[in-house]
């Protein structure tokens, strides 16, 4: 097969095409002043448009995948990526493609949005390919086979001598929507682009990287498919948003293979659970994050779980997917529910243990709020802290020492908390019961609206603020400890003596249960306190932050 497949298979609309060249493409630089593309001055960096040809996100995944940033294009999803394929190869009313049954949707319904004829091969019973029905087809008009590896929703991979088969025999491209393949245990067929011209590669961040949100699907290819795709996309179809998230989370590809380990581990352990219960018929094999089950009655089981707040697709009337729900791997703790619901089918809606465990998910479902009010009273401080870990820096700060209130300011500033503080102490006698308790009480709020920590980072770290160097490190894992590293000249700054310092962040890791590690240098005293207080805020922010719906604890141990 000719490297040349790709311009013997485009549309003659597309061959011919002069792309939209977009104003930043014709020049290269970087420091200008750009007054080129009608955007406005203000508002950086989000008043530039970004990089129509992503280069340097390109450049990141090719590094990672082993090809050449020329053989990537990126979609807004690999739904775009799915589009572009149709409009680049595909002439309206007259070129058809072929697929197998049943997969994933979107590739009919983007034939039938770009007015092309979508012809479907049931899949085998064990859900392999029937090649010589899919070769049997194919046409002059034929251009694209596209086969979900692993299939949706059938969660099978094809045989390699089945997808050679059609590679080689296959004279238009064959698609392989690897979407699934970083749950499966086959390897991924990007390696192989320089064996087979005819071939494009599917990937997408929606699945294991857990970025559904950002819209990020990438297309492999020859250079040649490639550049003739390029021709078709929107000039602007990849946000800068999305870019800069995208580079960041591969970046770190270990937090993703770790999530994937966790993921394909809960997948074993559902699918044996469910093989246990008697409601369950099958419960398929699975080379993906997802999987098929096959009870007596789907639609009354789909309809149950909706019920009981968990949803499920019901596939059952998909070809080959008779009495079939699609499961999606969830968390732990979603999983158990799941299989409890499942247990105690068909119980009624006032089944008090399920209303129990009911009451448990919704946990799940709102992310609890990380809110805390402490009350601390003795002879020497009346002291009132409250605290929503989750807030706006709204800061309402009253110890009556106004340097403190300008330390504790800079905390809810620069952690993102809210915070308030009211303090009536005995400063007639001198600022350390109230310096001492206030900052325990401070310790107190974050130890409890941590509440289970589940979900948080539990480490942070900061650096070098103003002409003062702090450095600020932080692990809220439940072990109290203060190594400090600073000294002061001074005796005082505003109203505090310095010696109170060390104690302040002692008495404050004594209350949230943290262990602080903090160095500073300087010149200036008020700098040097205030960089120290602002490095703990911002260590505070890394720390405290939750993934949204994550319910794992940051521990090995499984404590905190
Ligand atoms: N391919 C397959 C096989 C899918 O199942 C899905 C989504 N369910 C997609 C592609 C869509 O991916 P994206 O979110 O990148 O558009």
């Amino acid at each position: 097969m000719s490297q040349n497949i790709a311009l013997k298979l485009a549309r003659p609309n597309i061959l011919k095409l002069k792309p939209y060249s977009s104003a930043r493409e014709e020049f290269t630089g970087n420091e200008a002043i750009f007054l080129d593309a009608n955007e406005s001055p203000f508002n950086k960096p989000w008043n530039r448009y970004p990089d129509p040809f992503q280069q340097r996100l390109r450049q990141r995944i090719a590094d990672m995948k082993g090809v050449k940033r020329e053989n990537i294009i990126l979609g807004n999803g690999s739904d775009e990526t799915i589009d572009m394929l149709f409009r680049t190869f595909c002439e309206p009313a007259k070129d058809q493609v072929i697929s197998v049954n049943p997969t994933y949707g979107m590739y009919k319904v983007s034939a039938g949005i770009n007015g092309v004829e979508y012809k479907a091969v049931t899949l085998n019973p064990d859900f392999s390919l029937p090649v010589d029905e899919i070769l049997s087809l194919v046409s002059t008009t034929t251009k694209l086979l596209f086969l979900c590896s692993p299939n949706n929703p059938t969660g099978n991979c094809f045989a390699d001598e089945e997808m050679i088969r059609l590679l080689n025999g296959f004279p238009c491209l064959v698609v392989v929507d690897e979407a699934y393949v970083d749950f499966s245990t086959g390897g991924s067929w990007v390696k192989k682009l320089d064996q087979y011209p005819n071939l494009v590669v599917l990937q997408t961040l929606s699945k294991a990287w857990g970025l559904a949100a950002i819209r990020l699907g990438m297309a492999f290819a020859s250079i040649e498919i490639i550049d003739l795709m390029m021709k078709v996309k929107p000039p602007y179809n990849v946000n800068t948003l999305t870019q800069e998230k995208a580079y960041q989370a591969l970046s770190d590809p270990a937090v993703v293979n770790k999530r994937i380990s966790t993921i394909i581990a809960e997948r074993d352990r559902l699918r044996n659970s469910l093989k246990e219960l008697p409601v369950v018929q099958k419960v398929f094999d699975a080379d993906a994050n997802f999987f098929l089950v096959k009870v007596e009655n789907p639609d009354e089981m789909y309809e149950y779980l909706v019920k009981r707040g968990v949803i499920v697709r019901n596939r059952s009337k998909e070809a080959l997917c008779e009495g079939c729900l699609r499961i999606t791997v969830g968390s732990d703790g979603q999983n158990n529910y799941l299989l409890q619901a499942i247990k105690q089918y068909p119980a009624t809606e006032n089944d008090i243990t399920l209303k129990q465990s009911w009451e448990k998910v919704s946990d799940w479902l709102v992310t609890p709020e990380r809110k805390a009010v402490r009350h601390r009273k003795t002879k020497e401080t009346d002291i009132r802290v409250e605290i929503n870990l989750d807030g706006n820096s709204k800061a309402d700060i009253q110890t009556g020492l106004g340097f403190f209130d300008h330390m504790l300011d800079q905390i809810s500033r620069h952690s993102g908390c809210d915070l308030s503080v009211k303090v009536n102490g005995d400063l007639h006698i001198d600022e350390h019961h109230t310096l001492e308790d206030t900052s325990i009480a401070l310790g107190e709020v974050f130890a409890e609206s941590l509440g289970d920590k589940k979900g948080i980072e539990r480490y942070g770290f900061a650096l070098p603020m103003d002409d003062c160097a702090a450095l600020v490190l932080l692990d809220f894992g439940g072990r109290p400890e203060l190594v400090w590293k600073a000294k002061f000249k001074r005796e005082k700054v505003g109203e505090l003596p310095t010696e109170m310092f060390e104690h302040i962040f002692k008495s404050f890791a004594i209350g949230a249960r943290c262990n602080l590690y903090i160095k500073a240098k300087g010149e200036n005293e008020h700098h040097k306190i205030e960089a120290i207080f602002k490095a703990l805020a911002r260590a505070i922010r890394m720390a405290v932050k939750r993934e949204a719906g994550a319910d794992t604890l940051p521990s090995t141990k499984g404590l905190l």
